[in-house]
């Protein structure tokens, strides 16, 4: 094993795949790719071939009977069902048979022809629009292999020295499944999704994985320290060792409060006196779903849609668009999603929008959405067509004022009249909210929610328009204060407003999800909290420790308090009192 080193920490970012935060040497695993010769037998060759076949069949049969007794052992029946597949495919009669025809009649090596029949799935499947199908081919892969190499009597190789993180290309089910058998610490790949086999596995070996990271084989070299974040998707290359220990200590506390969370995730956002609220993640990828259902949220309370935006020079078609909502709707389903209409401009621009002295006080968001209302119509078509379920929401973000509302809200009508003369079906009633995060926003309240259904607070930029400190600038990152009294204040007002106008009122900002804002949030009676996936259940825990007289009686004192500094430590103090085990900040 040859050990190079990067001189400098590299951060990258993948999809998490399987909880855990890992650290150590990486292991570059390279699968054996069979090299496929087309070669012509003779005819008194023929049945020897067909007994190789016959034979390689056989073996793989036993390897993946193995496979699937261990998979039995160690994660039950139901994880053990995914080999069952694979298995199925061995013992395919019209499928062997169709392959001892063709050696019979083409006269070709059976490798030649095991991976042309094989391929003709391979390819369907690879090329499917459907994510689920897509991740299956994999498997199908992982089986033509293991025929090929058994055909050539070569070993599987599952063997690994030390306690390394697997880094590679892709991993089939039984890869990750056979190569736990070693002290492995976690998985990073370059393909696959979080439904993918792999990944499933990862999850129920509680080995953490981070997946999707293209090219990443390449820029790892064996050996080298790595970290895997399976929580957010980090990956840091060659890290420094106060990084290091910064993950560390991150994977201790994690660690130890998941053995506490266990048996959490199917349990109501409730407090011991019964006040429920809605505990909904923030959403940018799709890829993220399957993790997003693990930590049992109640729904999506964001959806990012810009996302889709970033990087590309077009915008995606209607088409396009709605495959995508679909995709998150139809996977909640029947939980709700609020899709957020194209927030563009800011920090979020596209490669060909125009520079601004002051973007975040420029074309932003509603902003330029209505001033391209062919661009929102095709957005608002493809939301309402993926809306037929039922379980769509639409809200709008860096609304100021009442007028863009309104505006707004007339485009959805004429879009929707557009798809009733195309006869596509929607939600007619389709749920509109604002973000409010513009201090006029807040100002307006109520008048806000007469004309929506619900009001969504967007802390991150609530709190630099209102402080006038720019949320991405480290300079003055210190005056950038979640509890400035005016910001404690300012959310009392909107929430009160809010709800006095019979509207929910629910928090998609970073604060949402800080366990040290959890009580007081409560306490000022928000309904709903939008937080980052990883850090679901923890909200949860404190939501479910507490009563809400008390959070109420908690929230009261801290609007009294006068500077950041007091109420923090007022803050701090109660959670180290009444939840030791909780963890605040990263
Ligand atoms: C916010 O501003 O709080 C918010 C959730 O939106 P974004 O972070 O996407 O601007
Ligand atoms: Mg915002």
């Amino acid at each position: 094993m040859t050990t190079t080193q990067h001189t400098d920490e590299l951060v990258l970012k993948g999809i998490p795949a399987s909880p855990g935060i890992a650290i150590g040497p990486a292991l570059l695993f390279e699968k054996h790719k069979p090299v496929i010769h087309e070669k012509n037998i003779e005819v008194g060759e023929v049945e020897s071939e067909i007994a190789r076949l016959r034979q390689a069949v056989n073996r793989s049969t036993k390897e993946l009977s193995k496979i699937h007794e261990f998979a039995n052992q160690k994660l039950g029946e139901h994880e053990a069902k995914i080999f069952e597949a694979q298995l199925m495919i061995l013992e395919d009669f019209v499928l062997f048979d169709s392959i001892e025809k063709r050696i019979r009649s083409e006269r070709k090596n059976v490798e030649y022809i095991i991976h042309d029949e094989i391929e003709k799935y391979h390819r369907v499947m690879v090329s499917s629009t459907d994510e689920y199908t897509r991740e299956r081919a994999l498997d199908v892969e992982d089986l033509r292999n293991r025929i090929i190499r058994n055909l050539n009597e070569q070993r599987l190789i599952s063997r690994l020295e030390g306690s390394p993180i697997v880094v590679a290309q892709s991993l089939a089910a039984a890869d990750a499944l056979i190569l736990s058998r070693n002290a492995v610490l976690g998985y990073l790949t370059e393909i696959g999704g979080v439904t993918s086999h792999m990944a499933l596995l990862a999850r129920a070996l509680t080995i953490p994985a981070v997946v999707g990271l293209r090219n990443v084989s390449s820029m790892v070299h064996n050996g080298e320290t790595i970290i895997i974040d399976g929580y957010g998707g980090a990956v840091i290359i060659a890290p420094k060792d106060e990084t290091i220990r910064r993950f560390e200590e991150k994977r201790d506390r994690y660690r130890i409060f998941e053995e506490k969370l266990h048996g959490l995730r199917d349990l109501p956002a409730e407090t011991l006196d019964g006040r429920r609220v809605d505990l909904s993640v923030n959403v940018e990828l799709t890829e993220e779903l399957e993790f997003v259902k693990l930590q049992g949220a109640d729904g999506v309370g964001l959806y990012r849609s810009e996302t889709l935006l970033l990087g590309g020079e077009v915008f995606p078609s209607e088409e396009e668009q709605y495959q995508q909502y679909r995709l998150l709707a139809d996977t909640m389903y029947p939980k709700g999603v609020i899709i957020r209409t194209f927030d563009i401009g800011g920090d979020k621009m596209m490669a060909h929008m125009v520079r601004e002295n002051n973007p975040f006080l420029g074309w932003r968001g509603i902003r330029v959405m209505l001033d391209r209302p062919e661009l929102f119509l095709e957005q608002m078509r493809a939301i309402l067509r993926a809306s037929a379920r039922k379980n769509v929401s639409i809200m709008f973000p860096m609304i100021s004022s009442i007028k863009e509302v309104r505006k707004a809200k007339q485009l959805l009508e004429d879009a929707k009249g557009q798809l009733k003369t195309r006869a596509i079906p929607y939600d007619e009633n389709i749920k509109v909210g604002v973000m409010v995060e513009v201090p006029a926003a807040a100002v307006i309240t109520e008048d806000l929610a007469r004309e929506v259904s619900f009001l969504s607070i967007g802390t991150n930029d609530l709190i630099q328009y209102l402080l006038a400190v720019d949320r991405g600038n480290d300079i003055v990152s210190p005056l950038y204060q979640e509890f400035h009294p005016a910001v404690v204040r300012f959310l009392r007002r909107i929430i009160e407003r809010g709800k006095s106008s019979k509207v929910w009122v629910g928090m998609c900002g970073e604060m949402a999800g800080d366990p040290l804002a959890t009580i007081l949030l409560l306490g000022l009676g928000l309904d709903e909290f939008s937080v980052v996936p990883h850090v679901l259940p923890e909200i949860k825990k404190i939501i479910r420790s507490v009563k809400y007289r008390d959070a109420k009686k908690i929230a009261k004192q801290v609007l009294d308090m006068q500077t950041e500094d007091e109420i923090k430590k007022y803050l701090s103090a109660l959670m180290k009192e009444k939840m030791p085990d909780v963890l605040t900040g990263d």
